[in-house]
């Protein structure tokens, strides 16, 4: 028989967290450094003092449990902050399945050869940057990214200050790769695909890469009345035949790869005027660099095959992040031994894995999300789901350790 988390216990943390900035449509709202992410961060901590294993802040704010064995560490993560309106399960899940595992290995008195420690990393969904915590654990915060974050600046420095972090010490939280046995994450999938099919859980093959860009088509506006049809460089028409057109080459010619034109702007936008020009953000992701480019070659190709000029403005490059093999046959084998069914999937979302990857061998497990939803109170997972995910990530743990 593998051994199993007690999910009594894991149920009543999670039901313990997700009071913590809960909303009144039953999801959560914790970003970071807010009042409830703070609260639930120092909740996390007293659970891990409770249960007998010791605990540490690091210089990035990433706050962990620790149930030290050998020298080298095998982290268990996810994040305990969220998007505004979010959900339960997003992060939380694997934060509190993580503390499990340590405390389920503690009270078996399994003597690991290596250090446990479940790890909630700061900033994970980008109130602030992004992958905060993680990157500086991976020591790989860039620089530029610190000079721009997404949030704006005077909100890192307003945060970082309102917890007591110093932005020059962050990188102080690199942790020396040779110190680091792996890292695995337990989350929900955010997508539909294993309820669809039925399957307990996702094997997560890496987390794809993603390419975003500004295009400005420039047509020529015009009187809406009196500029016949066929005389017309209508930009508004090239940006919406090229959202179309982008569609169905994506579909057609990239399988399992995604393309967004998530925001479209004509100018000058009035009824009675020909669009001069069309401003579109055009995103799209994939697991394979190879592909991306070759995406990025023929999506541009055809962006500028529409009658009217186009202008390219790169905006985002996000390499693909291959997830590790061993980690990977680690959790189908824990898996496995519980009798629940896997699948191999890729992970459309961002997540801490993908820093960590650069410097441990690291792997994600996800559970079935219902109706795909997340960041959203919707969000939800059963709750055998959940007791399912963490018992694997003990398995895995148990294996890799
Ligand atoms: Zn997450």
């Amino acid at each position: 028989m593998p051994p199993r988390v007690d999910a009594e216990r894991l149920r009543a943390d999670f039901e313990a967290l997700s009071a913590i900035g809960a909303t009144a449509d039953g999801g959560v709202e914790r970003p970071t450094f807010s009042d409830a992410h703070l609260e639930a961060r120092a909740w996390f901590l007293e659970r891990a003092r409770a249960a007998g294993l010791e605990t540490r802040v690091d210089a990035a704010g990433n706050h962990s449990a620790v149930l030290p064995a050998g020298a080298r560490t095998l982290l268990l993560g996810s994040h305990l902050d969220s998007v505004p309106d979010g959900g339960r399960y997003d992060g939380a899940l694997g934060v509190v399945a993580a503390l499990e595992v340590l405390r389920s290995v503690h009270d078996a008195g399994l003597a690991l050869p290596v250090t446990l420690e479940a790890i909630d990393f700061t900033d994970e969904e980008g109130t602030l940057v992004g992958l905060l915590g993680s990157w500086a654990v991976a020591g790989s915060l860039p620089p530029e990214t610190l000079a721009a974050p997404r949030g704006g600046r005077d909100a890192l420095v307003a945060g970082l200050a309102r917890v007591g972090l110093e932005e020059s010490h962050l990188a102080d939280a690199r942790r020396d790769p040779a110190s680091l046995a792996g890292y695995l994450e337990l989350h929900i999938e955010q997508g539909p695909v294993l309820e669809r099919e039925g399957v307990d859980i996702g094997i997560v093959t890496g987390i794809v890469g993603s390419r975003s860009f500004r295009l400005m088509f420039t047509g020529a506006s015009g009187h809406a009345g009196t500029t016949p049809m066929e005389a017309r460089r209508d930009a508004g028409v090239a940006a919406a035949a090229f959202v179309v057109a982008a569609r169905d080459l994506v579909v057609r010619g990239y399988p399992g790869c995604v393309v967004t034109v998530g925001s479209i702007a004509f100018e000058p936008g009035a009824f009675n005027v020909i669009p001069g020009r069309a401003r579109l953000a055009l995103e799209f992701r994939s697991l394979d660099s190879d592909e991306l480019d070759a995406m990025e070659a023929e999506l541009l190709d055809l962006a500028g095959a529409q009658g009217v000029e186009v202008e390219v403005e790169p905006v985002g490059h996000w390499e693909a992040t291959p997830l590790d093999a061993e980690v990977q046959a680690a959790i189908r084998g824990a898996a496995a031994a519980l009798g629940l069914s896997t699948r191999d999937l890729p992970s459309g979302a961002g997540h801490d894995a993908q820093a960590l990857a650069a410097v441990a061998r690291s792997g994600m497990l996800f559970v079935p999300s219902q109706g795909g939803v997340s960041h959203s109170p919707r969000e939800h997972t059963a709750w055998e789901d959940c007791v399912n995910g963490a018992n694997v990530l003990l398995g895995a743990a148990l294996a890799l350790a």
